[in-house]
């Protein structure tokens, strides 16, 4: 009987993570993390506009950047913003 209970109780843990990581993902106030492909972003480094797509994303604090090449997400890995 009592591993029954535990057995319920891992269920529902599990139960809320999954739910938990489904918001995470589907939530549309993350939507800056998930920018449609073919978004024009501008690479902060040289200030060249690519598509989200086509970029390299470096996530710092929670925000993503989006750079035109590794060359510019390395200096911006190096230089980060205050
Ligand atoms: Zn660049």
């Amino acid at each position: 009987m009592y591993k029954i209970i535990v057995i319920l109780v891992l269920l529902l843990i599990l139960y809320y993570m999954v739910r938990r990581a489904i918001r995470d993902w589907s939530d549309p106030g993350n939507s800056t993390k998930y920018l449609a492909k073919d978004t024009m972003v501008q690479d902060p480094i040289c200030k060249v506009y690519v598509t989200a797509g086509s970029a390299i994303t470096t996530t710092i604090e929670n925000q993503t950047y989006y750079f035109c090449s590794h060359d510019c997400a390395k200096t911006f890995q190096e230089n980060p913003p205050a």
